[in-house]
């Protein structure tokens, strides 16, 4: 028995509402939704974060997340939007270490939302912060 709850899940050996079932991609609705329709999307190769992700599986996560986000759009649920969130790292609110998708349903006023103190940054700083990403992202190849 696997010590991952999403692993579970994929294996058979745990309990889910499953939406979409592909040869990579299993999509299931979280047992907590953040508001009514909220679903996750995974790949079923285990990978506890970005890092770990194949990219070609990230990829197909993505797509599976964009058909059903769109299916759900058209359907008969009371659905005016939907945002697509992935947490990566504890700091980010990840608590499952497989990664997931995860797609909320929204409608005007459900209470759902993001809770920040924005920045206002001038050119400068944001110069500078791009082209430190900018390296990273130049010297990394995953
Ligand atoms: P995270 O905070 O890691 O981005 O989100 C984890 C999500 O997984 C939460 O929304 C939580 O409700 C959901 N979750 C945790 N355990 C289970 C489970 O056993 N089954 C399902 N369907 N969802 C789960
Ligand atoms: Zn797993």
């Amino acid at each position: 028995m696997t010590d991952c709850i999403f692993c579970a899940i994929v294996a058979g050996q745990s309990p889910a509402s499953v939406v979409l079932d592909e040869p990579d991609v299993l999509a299931f609705m979280d047992i907590r939704p953040f508001t009514p329709g909220h679903l996750l999307v995974i790949p079923k190769r285990h990978a506890s974060g970005l890092a770990q992700l194949d990219p070609e599986d990230g990829a197909k996560v993505f797509a599976a997340g964009q058909r059903i986000a769109t299916a759900m759009r058209a359907s008969e649920l009371p659905i005016e939007g939907v945002n697509m969130f992935l947490a990566d790292g504890v700091a980010a609110g990840q608590e499952v270490f497989h990664v997931h998708l995860h797609l909320v349903p929204r409608t005007a006023g459900d209470g759902f939302g993001i809770r920040a103190h924005w920045q206002t940054p001038n050119r400068t700083v944001l110069d500078g912060t791009a082209a430190t990403i900018r390296t990273a992202v130049e010297s990394h190849r995953s």
